[in-house]
C-alpha cells in the first residue's frame, strides 16, 4: 500500500506503529504518541455496474516496495518482519519479492481493537478448549505465531425485492385400521402424514449493507463468518495509510467479478431464507422464487484479523481470530491417537462395571 512507509517517532527517531488499545501510532521505544485524525469521509460506495465494466479502479501509488510472495497459495503480503512461512496456509515456500502491480486503492479501514497480546489470550483458551487437539496445536511457540494482518475484503450492498410462490404442507397424523398377521385381528395405529394447503405467494423486501467477501483467494469467506461480524457500516474509517504501520498487509488478489459471484450469492440465499421462513405451515415444496436487485454498490476494505496457519498431517489448517472483538474460529484438527486412548479408556470403564455389576 503505498504508503507502507515508515514513520518516524518525533521524540526519539524510531520507527512508530498503529497501537490498537490507544488508538494512536506509538513509539514502542519512547512510548510517545501521535493521533490519527479520524475521517469518515472517503469511504464511497462505487456502482457496482460501473466498477464492474471499467474493471479499472484507482491504484495506489507505490514505487518500490518488497513483499513476501507465497509459491503455495499465492498470497502476496506486505510484511512488517520477513519470515520463513506463510500467514494464510503455512508453507514455507514463501519468497521475497518487488511489488509487480499496484494494488487496489482501497475506500476504508477498519484498525485493530485488540492488542497482540489480548489475541493471544483469546487463542490460548480457544485451544484449551477443544477436545482432541493435537498436542502439537498447545505448544506454547504456537502462539508466538499468530500474526496481525489487514485483510482486503469487498462490500457489496444491495436492494432486493423477491416475489416467492410455494405450496404449504401441515404435519396431521390420522388413525387407520390394518389387520395383524400375529395375532390374526383388526388393529389400529396413528400414522404421520403432509397435507398439502393450495400454494401461496407473497413478497420480501430487503436492504443488505455490507455483505463481505474476502478479497484473499487463500483465505475463504466463510473463515469471516465464522469470527462474528465486522462492524463496517458504524466503525469504518477512511482509508489511511497510519493504520497499517507496524502490521502485516495482505494484497487483494480477488478480481472484482469473481468476488461479486459469491457476494451474490450470499444474497440470494440470505433472501431465500427469509422467504422460506415466511412460508406458512409445518413444511413447504415447489419453492420458486423471483429476485430484483437494485442499487448495487461495491467497495475495497481492510479487515483486522490475526491468523494462525499451519500444517498437520500435510494438511494446511488456519485459526483465524478478529482483530477487534477476540472471537476465535478455525479449523480443528483431530488426533486420531486422543481419541482412540478414550475409547479404550471407555471400553475399559464399562467392562469394570459390568464386572462388578455382575458380582
Ligand atoms: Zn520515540
Ligand atoms: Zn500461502
Amino acid at each position: 500500500m503505498s504508503d507502507i512507509y515508515t514513520r518516524r517517532c518525533k521524540g526519539c527517531g524510531a520507527s512508530v506503529s498503529f497501537d490498537p488499545t490507544a488508538e494512536k501510532l506509538k513509539c514502542p521505544f519512547c512510548g510517545a504518541e501521535e493521533e490519527i485524525p479520524l475521517s469518515y469521509e472517503g469511504i464511497t460506495e462505487i456502482d457496482l455496474n460501473t466498477a464492474l465494466q471499467t474493471a479499472i479502479q484507482q491504484k495506489t501509488t507505490l514505487s518500490t516496495h518488497q513483499i513476501l510472495s507465497c509459491e503455495s497459495c499465492g498470497a502476496q503480503i506486505a510484511y512488517k518482519e520477513a519470515r520463513a512461512t506463510c500467514d494464510f496456509c503455512g508453507a514455507e515456500a514463501v519468497s521475497q519479492k518487488s511489488l509487480q502491480e499496484q494494488p487496489i486503492k482501497p475506500q476504508g479501514v477498519l484498525p485493530f481493537g485488540i492488542s497482540p497480546e489480548e489475541a493471544r489470550k483469546a487463542f490460548d483458551l480457544w485451544v484449551k478448549s477443544l477436545w482432541f487437539a493435537p498436542s502439537d496445536l498447545r505448544r506454547q511457540s504456537r502462539i508466538e505465531e499468530l500474526r496481525g494482518v489487514y485483510l482486503p475484503s469487498w462490500t457489496f450492498d444491495a436492494h432486493v425485492w423477491a416475489h416467492w410462490t410455494a405450496t404449504p404442507g401441515y404435519y396431521r397424523t390420522r388413525t387407520e385400521s390394518y389387520y395383524d398377521q400375529a395375532s390374526k385381528s383388526w388393529r389400529t395405529r396413528s400414522v404421520q402424514y403432509i397435507e398439502w394447503a393450495s400454494p401461496v405467494s407473497g413478497h420480501h423486501q430487503d436492504f443488505y449493507d455490507d455483505v463481505l467477501v474476502s478479497g484473499l483467494n487463500s483465505l475463504p469467506t466463510r473463515y469471516l463468518q465464522g469470527i462474528g461480524e465486522f462492524a463496517t457500516t458504524t466503525d469504518l474509517r477512511a482509508y489511511e495509510a497510519a493504520y497499517f504501520l507496524g502490521w502485516d498487509v495482505a494484497l487483494p488478489d480477488k478480481p472484482l467479478p469473481d468476488a461479486w459471484q459469491e457476494g451474490h450469492q450470499q444474497i440470494v440465499s440470505l433472501t431465500e431464507a427469509a422467504c422460506k421462513r415466511a412460508v406458512p405451515g409445518d413444511t413447504h415444496r415447489d419453492f420458486r422464487m423471483q429476485l430484483q436487485l437494485s442499487g448495487l454498490t461495491t467497495k475495497l476494505i481492510y479487515l483486522p484479523i490475526y491468523i494462525l496457519a499451519y500444517r498437520y498431517g500435510g494438511k494446511p489448517y488456519r485459526v483465524v481470530i478478529h482483530g477487534r472483538t477476540g472471537v476465535v474460529s478455525g479449523d480443528r484438527p483431530i488426533s486420531w491417537l486422543k481419541v482412540l486412548l478414550a475409547v479404550l479408556l471407555a471400553i475399559a470403564v464399562v467392562g469394570i462395571l459390568v464386572y462388578f455389576s455382575g458380582k
